[in-house]
């Protein structure tokens, strides 16, 4: 614990207690030392001690980075009853972007970016519509490989449903077993009532990360095969 000298709304000079430092910077994502710099701020000034924050701005010590953070304390009792301050959050909210393994984006960028936007709202808490985000990349990201495979019957496959395009299009079974589930959570996300209860968000994260590994080997696959048809004449 440590304490520190704090501003009210009002300007007055107060003592708080809080825990740890943060020792990652939000925006470039390293590990570093952080500290706290000017200014540090307490509010609202009256009401209910347990309902205050402490808000101290920081800034990335890394050359390559150096930008200004605010991380913000929630109260809390410790067991004497006495009020501390303890992470509650850090500003900005930058997600670090989704790991796509290599020729899916080229096959679906639209799928990144969506999927991308998917998970910013879930660093913003924005739970109710990230599976929704995850259900339309999931879309982009099976409709955009279906067309790169069949690429005349493009028509046929931006006008089925996802779920008539998975069977109807998508050969590989693996690819289809993840991406069959996938969009069945997805759907729970966009429906009243969930007929998945005992899946979630995270499953469908999972599912949708399996499909694109499976697309990624399919095309990896095949991009060696085509580039590497036979040994070369003369070699055993
Ligand atoms: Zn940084």
């Amino acid at each position: 614990m440590y304490d520190i000298q704090v501003i009210t709304p009002l300007g007055d000079t107060v003592t708080a207690r809080y825990t740890i430092q943060p020792d990652t910077c939000p925006v470039c994502k390293r590990a570093c030392e952080v500290k706290a710099i000017g200014p540090k701020a307490i509010y609202p000034q009256h009401g209910d001690q347990a309902k205050k924050k402490l808000q101290l701005v920081h800034r990335c010590p890394r050359q390559a980075c150096g930008s200004l953070f605010v991380v913000e304390y929630s109260a809390r009792y410790d067991s004497a009853s006495k009020v501390y301050f303890d992470v509650s959050a850090v500003y900005p909210r930058t997600p670090a972007p989704a790991e796509i393994p290599e020729g899916v984006a080229e096959i679906s960028p639209k799928f990144v970016e969506i999927l991308n936007q998917s998970l910013a709202a879930e660093s913003h808490n924005l739970d109710q519509i990230v599976g929704i985000g995850l259900r339309k990349a999931l879309e982009f990201l099976i409709k955009d490989y279906c067309i790169t495979k069949f690429a005349e019957k493009a028509d046929d496959v931006r006008s089925q449903m996802l779920g008539a395009c998975i069977k109807n299009f998508v050969a590989d079974q693996n690819i289809q077993s993840c991406a069959k589930r996938a969009a069945w959570l997805g759907n729970d996300e966009t429906h009243y009532s969930r007929a998945w209860t005992a899946h979630d968000i995270t499953d469908l994260k999972v599912l949708i990360g399996l499909t694109q590994n499976w697309i990624a080997n399919e095309v990896l696959t095949a991009k060696y095969l085509a580039e590497m048809p036979e040994k070369p004449p003369g070699r055993t």
